[in-house]
């Protein structure tokens, strides 16, 4: 692994892969399935998972391992796999440490997918989940777990709520109950925070967001930190600390350490029955993205700085949320964990409610209508006549996520551009 030393663009340049003499200088794709061995032995070293190596790109690629060790540098982490797509990400991390009979305690002010993830598909599974609000208090918080909790999952900043955790005080929490924060990073990337070093355990991305960054390819990541003692709970986590029947016996704690077993466990046993993998192309698509993050995030975060001020600023705006904004409910927070900026995405309400919301809507030029969110083309959408349209108002207003609210993706535009089109769509409100 890279030198944890490097700055964050030096990191998205250089870290995963470092050619030998005469090697590609890009990361080659490798566009294919399975790879060829001379003898029997030397393949059945790799399913033993003795020696290092690939032999079906279900269990893994030497593509997307390149990509996913980029990621673990560049947010601090031991180990990290690319899966199919941040959904995949989501369930995986969980499914990896809990399973039926299980809880888990979430924010409720997450990604409407993960959302219903957890509240619906889990539930499904015999994995059940305590929602609370962003903004609880510590004893609220603590009131949530019990002796079957396995862990706490919560976004830096949620898409589209837009609120941003107290990273710290739900780590304080996990931990006293013995069990690891998963954050979801999706919005800030690590350009503009890394959760482990607020004390997350593990990191999850939809790389289809800002890593990816043009559009092009579904992804997700996740990063393990290393750092949770999981042989300090055998029986809680002995997915991990006793002997997998289905893998040859192999305990993961024990051959792999704390750095290696949560991510080895997730690929060795949930990618080899899900396949829930990422594609070398798209791997690749990845990666080139990723080369360009803190120059794209440092574009995005001024742009929907300028558009938030704008929108305050505009007496038909009848709220707008941005955490980069003083007097914004979660500026304070934003300071602590997201100091250099946030991200591209803003929320706001036109007085006039859902009815001008969707007025608003069919008058943007630049602005696309898309359910899309994080890339280089200002997107926009109004999540309660669409993809949160199966919740009723009280479910909206839990999720943080209002009947008026449009979700504004601040593009890599130029601002005065932006801001003229959006000045010409409440106009015609
Ligand atoms: C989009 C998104 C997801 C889901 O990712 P997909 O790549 O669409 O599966 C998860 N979390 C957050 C915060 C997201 O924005």
């Amino acid at each position: 692994m890279m030198n944890s030393n490097l700055h964050p663009e030096t990191l998205c340049i250089q870290a995963g892969y470092t050619p030998g003499n005469g090697d590609p200088r890009q990361i080659p794709i490798y566009q294919s399935t399975t790879f060829k061995y001379d003898t029997s032995e030397d393949m059945g070293r790799l399913f033993d998972l003795e020696a290092d190596g690939y032999f079906y790109s279900r269990c893994g690629n030497p593509t997307c391992d390149a990509v996913a060790r980029k990621i673990a540098a560049l947010e601090g982490g031991t180990a990290a796999i690319l899966t199919g797509s941040g959904q995949a990400a989501t369930f995986f991390a969980v499914f990896n440490i809990a399973s039926n009979g299980d809880h888990v305690v979430a924010s409720s002010a997450i990604y409407g997918g993960s959302y219903n993830l957890f509240a619906v598909t889990m539930k499904r599974m015999g994995i059940e989940c305590t929602f609370v609000s962003p903004d609880c208090t510590e004893e609220e918080l603590n009131a949530a777990f019990r002796p079957n909790t396995k862990l706490v999952f919560g976004e830096t900043i949620a898409n589209p709520a837009l609120s941003v955790l107290d990273i710290e005080m739900f780590a304080k929490a996990a931990h006293a109950h013995g069990v690891p924060l998963i954050v979801d990073n999706t919005f800030a990337t690590p350009i503009n925070c890394r959760p482990i070093e607020w004390g997350a355990d593990i990191v999850t991305h939809s790389t289809t967001k800002y890593m990816d960054g043009h559009g092009v390819a579904l992804g997700g990541v996740i990063v393990d930190s290393g750092k949770f003692d999981w042989t300090a709970y055998p029986e809680k986590y002995s997915g991990l600390c006793t002997p997998d029947e289905s893998y040859h016996g192999v305990t993961y704690t024990e051959r792999f350490g704390l750095a290696g077993a949560y991510i080895t466990k997730c690929t060795a046993q949930l990618m080899r029955d899900f396949g829930s993998v990422q594609s070398p192309q798209s791997a690749f698509y990845l990666n080139l993205g990723l080369e360009s993050l803190p120059l794209r995030m440092k574009q995005h975060c001024s742009n929907a700085q300028a558009i938030a001020e704008y929108l305050k600023g505009n007496e038909k705006v009848a709220w707008v949320k941005y955490c980069g904004l003083k007097g914004d409910k979660y500026y304070a927070l934003a300071q602590k964990y997201l100091p250099n900026g946030s991200c591209g995405v803003i929320s706001f309400g036109l007085k006039g409610g859902r009815s001008a919301a969707e007025v608003f809507m069919k008058h943007l030029k630049l602005g696309a209508i898309e359910t899309h969110v994080a890339d280089s083309r200002t997107c926009c959408l109004h999540p309660a006549s669409t993809t949160h349209r199966q919740m009723s108002d009280a479910e909206l207003d839990a999720a943080g996520v209002g009947a008026d609210l449009i979700r504004l993706s601040c593009g890599l535009e130029n601002a005065e551009d932006l801001i003229a089109d959006l000045a010409q769509a409440i106009e015609s409100v």
